[in-house]
């Protein structure tokens, strides 16, 4: 019955160009999209072709689209003679790997005052300096914004006071949170481990707090929650094409190289899970452009997985 009303909204996941796909019944017919696009699918009477619109588009007949079965299904295929090279060798379907990603169910969500504020992660590539910028956009805000407070099994130093910068535990007490899955993400760093607790970013979010974290992408899979109600950024350094647009400040080519190698796989793993992406010129603008992008996130609506809100 939400099909009647056409209700059903789709994020794609993934770029579908109808001229390539010689699958479609009718490539005129076809609707292409780009990752990221909402679409308004009108009908799924076909298993194999849905009809939609793009969210936005003032183009209103609808268009032909590969049903998520379908598409699931050829990605499949089409991956496990990629990567095994003689069919039947050793390929595994997973789910979240972002070859299967094809749409995903979402619905509008706006955040009302009395309930907890989204979680705002974010990843960022090689050179993106991420923890620098939430650190800075915090410290203008500190009353609306704050970090989870992470642990160590570090001693602590005197101007520091538990709970404030850091949890003081013990080396046992951290493997035993580790091991029973309490932190989102953790490391060593010069022979201490640190690591963000599940329940430090709670804590945050108690306070009535917008909690900002930055970690590995990896971490996504445990903070999309209809919890956390993660909104994901992505920040992406600019790199410079040239060297001769290249200014004094930046690095050296190869790591221009690295840089622009970082964030492509960052895009190709992750992008489907990204909500925004900021492009970094540099600090300040990258700092006003989060400032920005956080208080549109209490204010306006956005689309969501419709589980978060069910
Ligand atoms: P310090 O001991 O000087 O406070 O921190 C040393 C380093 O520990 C920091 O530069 C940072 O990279 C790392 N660190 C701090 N908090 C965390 C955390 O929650 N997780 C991980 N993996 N590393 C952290």
């Amino acid at each position: 019955d939400r099909l009647k009303e056409s209700k059903v909204y789709m994020r794609a996941l993934f770029d579908y160009i109808p001229a390539d796909d010689k699958a479609t019944p009718c490539q005129e017919a076809g609707l292409p999209f780009k990752r990221g696009d909402i679409l308004q699918v009108v009908t799924q009477d076909d298993p194999t072709w849905w009809q939609a619109k793009r969210v936005g588009d003032s183009n209103l007949r609808a268009g032909l689209i590969p049903s998520k079965l379908f598409q699931e299904r050829r990605s499949f295929r089409l991956s496990r003679k990629d990567r095994s090279g003689s069919l039947g060798g050793g390929a595994t379907s997973d789910p979240t790997d972002p070859d299967f990603a094809t749409y995903e169910e979402v619905t509008r969500y706006q955040h009302r005052p009395n309930e907890r504020p989204r979680l705002v992660v974010l990843i960022g590539s090689l050179g993106a300096r991420i923890n620098e910028l939430k650190q800075k956009v915090i410290a203008e805000n500190p009353h609306r914004y704050a970090v989870a407070v992470p642990h160590t099994t570090r001693p602590k130093k005197p101007h520091e006071k538990e709970g404030v910068e850091y949890h003081f535990v013990t080396k046992q007490a951290f493997d035993a949170d580790a091991l029973s899955n309490k932190f989102i993400e953790h490391g060593e760093y010069k022979e201490n481990q640190y690591g963000t607790s599940i329940e430090a970013i709670r804590s945050v979010q108690a306070k009535n707090k917008m909690c900002l974290v930055d970690v590995q992408p990896e971490a996504l899979k445990t903070l999309r929650t209809s919890e956390f109600k993660p909104y994901v950024i992505f920040v992406k350094p600019r790199v410079p094409e040239s060297r001769r647009r290249r200014s004094a400040a930046t690095s050296p080519d190869e790591d221009l190289q690295e840089m622009r190698q970082s964030a492509q796989q960052m895009d190709q793993q992750y992008g489907h899970l990204v909500d925004r992406v900021l492009i970094k010129e540099d600090s300040a603008s990258a700092c006003t452009e989060l400032r920005g992008i956080l208080e549109r996130l209490e204010r306006e609506t956005f689309w969501v997985p419709l589980c978060w809100v069910r």
